[in-house]
């Protein structure tokens, strides 16, 4: 049986974080829809155009283009065996769409690890967020720096601050989390796939946290 896993979580709380570190223990793919909208608005592809303003604003994209998104990239031969969903769903919908797309593979959701943290460590994440330029890897310039300032560890590419970390978007942000996706926290719970972990803890800590409920899983 394929495991798909999904993070759940307000903007800055770690699931990025969290989700890499995950896929590197278990050689399951890294599905985060935030960075494959980036992907798009860079090459400028039509779909690219049709997020970046809601991106920018801080905005959810329609569902059917974030659905139609997923459906394209879980189909890949790498998701086989599963996936680690990051960012995605984000919305009651497009929870139902993820089902849907599961039971054509024979597979579902296995786990949610829903991390929370109060708004002041998301403020304070976000606003000191760092993201490599070339593949999304995720640095802090006070809790997770790179060892060269600016430069990722991994691939030496530049590090830049998101537009939309900027605070007036990221309040946005924040908000539109608590209306659209908070009530996936229920939707999880009511099914007992939710795992709920302090996301204001240390990195290595929340890790220790899920993997600890993941070896329950298997
Ligand atoms: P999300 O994907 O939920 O938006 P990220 O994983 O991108 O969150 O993390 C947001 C910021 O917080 C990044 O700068 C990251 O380095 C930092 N960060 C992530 N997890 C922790 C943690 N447990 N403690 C301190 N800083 C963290
Ligand atoms: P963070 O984890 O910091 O909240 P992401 O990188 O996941 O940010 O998402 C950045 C932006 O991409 C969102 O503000 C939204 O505009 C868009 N986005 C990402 N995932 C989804 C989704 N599942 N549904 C709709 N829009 C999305």
């Amino acid at each position: 049986m394929p495991t798909f896993i999904v993070f759940l979580g307000p903007p800055g709380v770690g699931k990025g974080t969290q989700a890499r570190i995950l896929a590197e223990r278990t050689g399951l793919p890294h599905i985060s829809s935030g960075d494959l909208f980036r992907e798009h608005l860079k090459n400028q592809t039509e779909l690219g155009q049709i997020a970046q303003g809601y991106v920018n604003r801080g905005e959810l994209v329609p569902d059917e283009v974030t659905i139609a998104m997923i459906r394209e990239r879980l189909r890949q031969p790498d998701c086989q065996a599963g996936a680690i969903l990051d960012g995605f769903p984000r919305t009651i919908s497009q929870a139902q769409a993820l089902d849907a797309m599961l039971t054509e593979f024979n597979a579902q959701v296995n786990l949610v690890p829903y991390l929370s943290a109060p708004e002041s460590v998301l403020l304070e994440r976000l606003s000191g967020r760092w993201t490599c330029r070339a593949q999304g890897h995720i640095y802090h310039e006070k809790n997770n720096p790179p060892k060269r300032p600016g430069i990722c560890d991994f691939d030496g590419s530049e590090l830049y601050q998101r537009e939309d970390d900027k605070s007036e978007t990221v309040l946005r942000r924040i908000r539109v989390y608590l209306e659209q996706t908070a009530p996936l926290i229920e939707h999880y719970r009511q099914r007992s796939l939710l795992v709920e972990i302090d996301g204001a803890q240390d990195i290595e800590q929340v890790t220790q946290t899920f993997l600890l409920a993941l070896s329950h899983l298997s």
